[in-house]
């Protein structure tokens, strides 16, 4: 498979190539010549398919001879090696709960597919390569469970102090190793300004050989695709496909989920189910993408002013805005919403929604309003005990932590703390 960049300047790559580059050098993102469609089969038995195997298929032709077969199915084996219930909320609305990995959050998947792909590639080079992330919460969380103890591998963690929560933060402070955390003294935007600076940096890039993970890749995009077959194979009426509800920040988890559509997953159709930050709405009402500045809300993984991923969307497309507009509605959903469905969600039917489920839950509930005899499920994409804040005073009581995040919490945080200041983080690279 060749993936070919969206600007349409820079050549055409491997997935090999794209995997370690990232964004390519024309600053477009990478999207694949053909768009695979899978085995009749799959779909119409996928019952009796294990996850590994629908994984594996539904990833195999985009990796193309990338990797061998045996290290392939290993690969997928460890990715998806946790539960992926999809659970009936009410009797329309079910939740496809992707928050039983490792860091409680559907960004497990992308990351630790990601991780051990660029492991393998690798492989056998003198060079170490350098991962740089700068996360508002969930993706450094992830990032650094999934590269954990790879080899050839080290990861630099940017974090703004004070703006993720508790677990979170010891979720990507306490790994060690080769996960390395820096606590700056600034905002979210500071951090991402950092990295790309240094990617930009000429002398730390003679140096260094440097990598990002974060969602434009195609290695952890791709793979998201994945939960949308499972939600399908646990979904009873199979000639009545699902409305899907994604909550959605850059956008890359619901492209997973149009390209898996686009590839013969039966699904009726999308919703991007958003906070305020509402970009995507307003594009599909006007017909123009207008980024603005992101503004802070309770779902703040989904604070994202300028969605990267939206242009694969577009290119799924065609840039064709009435095929795009019969698959995708956008809902946008305020705080005070998000808090009332959380505490409706819970005392109507007994479940504990995250933030960005509740967006996610809401969104659907409007649109299956407005289409009566439609059912759909939304993807719960992060547990609540990420955002206990939120979560704990719309419900009024506390929330369990699962065990594994128990044991996280006496784990001591080791971090790194600078300015925003890029100086100092380039220091800290060269050292
Ligand atoms: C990252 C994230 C999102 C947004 O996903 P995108 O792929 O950026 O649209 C939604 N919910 C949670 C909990 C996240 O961590």
């Amino acid at each position: 498979m060749k993936y070919y960049s969206t600007n349409k300047i820079a050549g055409s790559v491997d997935f090999k190539e794209a995997t370690i580059r990232g964004q390519a050098p024309d600053k477009g993102l990478y999207f694949p010549e053909i768009i695979p469609f899978v085995d009749k089969d799959l779909i119409s038995n996928i019952d009796s398919y294990t996850n590994e195997e629908i994984a594996f298929r539904i990833i195999a032709p985009y990796v193309g001879n990338g990797i061998p077969e045996d290290r392939l199915w290993e690969i997928v084996k460890e990715t998806v090696n946790f539960e992926i219930p999809l659970v009936k909320v009410n009797d329309t609305i079910s939740s496809l709960e992707l928050f039983h990995g490792p860091t409680l959050a559907f960004k497990d998947v992308g990351a630790r597919f990601m991780s051990r792909c660029l492991g393998y590639f690798v492989q056998g080079d003198s060079r170490k390569v350098t991962v740089l992330v700068a996360t508002s919460g969930d993706t450094g969380g992830a990032v650094a469970n999934g590269f954990y103890n790879v080899e050839g591998v080290e990861v630099v963690i940017l974090y703004p102090s004070g703006k993720v929560s508790p677990v979170q933060e010891k979720q990507l402070t306490t790994p060690g190793k080769n996960i390395h955390a820096l606590e700056v003294q600034g905002t979210f935007d500071d951090c991402q300004q950092m990295v790309k600076q240094a990617f930009a940096d000429k002398e730390l890039t003679d140096k260094l050989f440097l990598t990002s993970a974060n969602s434009i890749n195609v290695a952890r995009w791709l793979p998201q695709q994945f939960y949308y077959f499972y939600a399908f194979k646990q979904w009873e009426q199979k000639n009545n496909p699902p409305v899907i509800s994604v909550p959605s920040g850059n956008f890359g988890n619901i492209c997973a989920g149009i390209l898996a559509m686009q590839s013969g997953l039966p699904v009726k159709h999308f919703i991007a189910a958003c906070n305020v930050n509402d970009i995507v709405s307003e594009y599909l009402q006007t017909q123009e993408l207008q980024p603005k500045e992101a503004v802070a809300t309770l779902s703040n993984a989904m604070d994202v002013g300028n969605p990267s991923n939206f242009v694969r969307i577009l290119e799924i497309f065609k840039h064709q805005f009435p095929l795009l507009k019969n698959k995708l509605s956008a809902y946008t959903i305020t705080d005070a919403e998000t808090v009332s469905t959380i505490r409706e969600v819970y005392e109507k039917y007994n479940y504990i929604l995250d933030p960005h489920g509740a967006v996610g839950f809401l969104s659907l509930h409007r649109y299956l309003f407005d289409h009566p005899g439609q059912t759909g499920l939304f993807l719960e994409t992060a547990h609540p005990v990420k955002f206990p804040e939120a979560v704990e005073s719309s419900i009024g009581k506390r929330i369990e932590m699962p065990v594994a995040v128990r044991s996280l919490m006496d784990k001591e945080k080791q971090s790194e703390l600078i300015k925003a200041d890029y100086q100092q983080f380039k220091d800290y690279l060269l050292k």
